[in-house]
């Protein structure tokens, strides 16, 4: 296996499925799958959960409320996913547990790094929910901190377009896809892979980032097999 401890970061709109809004049992279902296959090849899978389908801070300024009231809604916005996510897992038959950047004793445990590791050693797949926990910061820059931290070895980010592209390809078919780009190139070249924030932590962290369509069933094994899905940044 190429990786052994993987984070992979879904985005909130991801498990929106085919809906406009909310969950989607099917999507949330096939992540699970998916997940449940590398977890039982033994790979150590952290997750990271947006939760832009329900609430996300800088939208909420437009409507007229506080930014930072904005952001700690999005941060529980986020938890609601991944107690979605929990529990899906759970079904599947994996062990898990929900860690949370805002306390909240009743549903999740608080983030504790040590911790964080010590349950992926004996195959927990640890769900991070609340972002780090502080306003300001995305699901992305969390992805790239809690990498960092639990030292994986790689940020996947899940979506549904297979790979970076020159240009939005759901807008030009034209738009010409990287398989492999350097951090320095993508900067270069202004290609919106992640926000800045957590772009530049995985580049000062030599942390490799794969974006890839997660909405395939079977990418995620493939990845963690070291077959070429997505486009690598390194
Ligand atoms: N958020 C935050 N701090 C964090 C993580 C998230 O304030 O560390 C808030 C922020 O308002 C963000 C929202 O939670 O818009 C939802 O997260 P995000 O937009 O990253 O979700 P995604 O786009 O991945 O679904």
């Amino acid at each position: 296996m190429t990786y052994k401890r993987i984070l992979l970061k879904l985005s909130g709109e991801a498990l929106m499925g085919e809906k406009q809004h909310g969950i989607d049992s099917k999507r949330l279902t096939q992540y699970a799958e998916d997940i449940k296959k590398v977890v039982n090849e033994g790979i150590e899978v952290a997750v990271v959960i947006g939760g832009g389908n329900i609430f996300r801070g800088v939208e909420a300024e437009a409507s007229g409320i506080d930014r930072v009231q904005g952001d700690y809604m999005g941060m529980l916005a986020t938890v609601i996913n991944a107690m979605a996510l929990q529990s899906m897992f759970e079904k599947q038959g994996m062990y898990t547990r929900l860690m949370s950047g805002l306390k909240m004793e009743q549903v999740c445990e608080p983030f504790i790094r040590r911790r964080a590791i010590r349950h992926l050693e004996k195959g927990r797949v640890v769900i991070f929910g609340a972002g780090i926990g502080n306003p300001y910061f995305t699901t992305d820059s969390t992805a790239s901190l809690r990498a960092i931290e639990i030292e994986a070895d790689v940020v996947l980010k899940g979506t549904r377009v297979d790979g970076v592209y020159s240009e939005d390809p759901e807008k030009n078919p034209d738009a010409e896809r990287f398989s492999n780009i350097s951090f320095q190139e993508a900067y270069e070249k202004n290609l919106n892979i992640m926000d800045m924030t957590a772009f530049t932590l995985c580049q000062e962290n030599n942390l490799p980032i794969i974006v890839f369509d997660m909405n395939t069933p079977g990418n995620l094994q493939k990845i963690v097999a070291g077959e070429e899905v997505g486009t690598l940044i390194q």
